[in-house]
């Protein structure tokens, strides 16, 4: 586990520190602890994400405020994030953290919603899950954040199986963070306990399968930035599809996923049952966080 955590800060490159969980969910929970999340607090979440992004925030007994996301990387718009700051507070409750997602490794917008979470004092808990291998200005996502999150589920660009990291600027959170995640135990040669601890430290062997998938990670970036590349050309004749591509040489896309947007819900639909009958696999994106019937209560700022 020690040497995964290691390849990883190598990796990231950004004098960060890594400690190594059962889950990216597990480490998003973590995250949330360590910024004091409390019951009745409210957190700020793209809308446009996986579940996992958000249901820690429930865990806590907090709740989410969704955020739209912009047209050029479908991530958390930055005018939408400063309304809902500045609503929340004018009705007395400032958010406690700010959950970004670099949407099928797409990375946000992050100097503008760097710029906002530091106007108003509000710490990030970047959700890189799916975005490691991409970068933002040269810089790695899974860096931008007062916290990160990664995640080595089976389906990410590499996978342990099951697994995920935190990533922190210093030592100490990452210490308390793993402190957590194994129970909690005081320092004493008994079995003492002043918090609740989680059962939540990347075992050994799952580690193992890392610091292989470490290898070929470059390598799965580079085999879906050609998928990619395959994609755009294919439908660059074609008007009402368009790619989701970089909006310029800013953002680096480790392209986890080829995803396409259509004029209509009924052209996608046909198009996904056409791809089904020549047995290649489409899904629709995403469905948004405030359309889940589970957060339909949460409040939501954009159109
Ligand atoms: C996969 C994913 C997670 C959760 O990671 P797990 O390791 O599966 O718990 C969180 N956020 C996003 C955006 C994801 O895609």
């Amino acid at each position: 586990v020690n040497n995964f955590e290691t390849d990883l800060e190598t990796y990231l490159n950004q004098n960060v520190f890594v400690g190594a969980l059962s889950s990216g969910t597990a480490a998003l929970h973590l995250g949330l602890i360590l910024l004091e999340v409390k019951p009745g607090d409210e957190v700020i979440c793209q809308s446009m994400t996986f579940s996992a992004s958000a249901n820690p925030i429930a865990y806590l007994g907090a709740t989410p405020v969704f955020i739209d996301s912009e047209i050029e990387t479908w991530n958390m718009c930055p005018i939408a994030l400063e309304g809902a700051i500045k609503d929340r507070i004018s009705k007395g409750k400032k958010p406690k953290a700010i959950i970004p997602v670099h949407l099928y490794g797409m990375p946000a917008k992050m100097d503008e919603i760097r710029a906002i979470a530091n106007q108003y004092e509000i710490p990030i808990l970047e959700d890189s899950a799916e975005a490691l291998g991409s970068s933002y200005k040269n810089q790695k996502c899974g860096t931008f954040g007062d916290i990160a999150v990664l995640s080595f589920n089976g389906n990410k660009i590499i996978t342990t199986s099951g697994g995920g990291a935190m990533v922190t600027p210093t030592k100490e959170l990452k210490d308390k963070a793993v402190f957590l995640s194994t129970q909690a135990r005081d320092n004493a040669p008994h079995y003492q306990h002043s918090e609740i601890g989680y059962n939540y430290r990347m075992s050994n062997i799952c580690a193992g399968i890392g610091r292989g998938q470490m290898e070929v990670l470059d390598q799965h970036v580079n085999f879906r930035r050609a998928n990619h590349q395959f994609y755009n050309a294919l439908f660059s004749k074609i008007d009402e599809v368009e790619v989701l591509t970089e909006p310029n040489s800013d953002f680096y896309s480790n392209h986890w996923l080829s995803a396409i947007l259509l004029a209509s819900y009924e052209q996608r639909e046909a198009l996904r049952l056409a791809f089904e009958a020549e047995n290649i696999e489409t899904r629709p994106l995403w469905k948004p966080m405030h359309l889940q019937p589970v957060f339909q209560n949460a409040p939501y700022y954009g159109e």
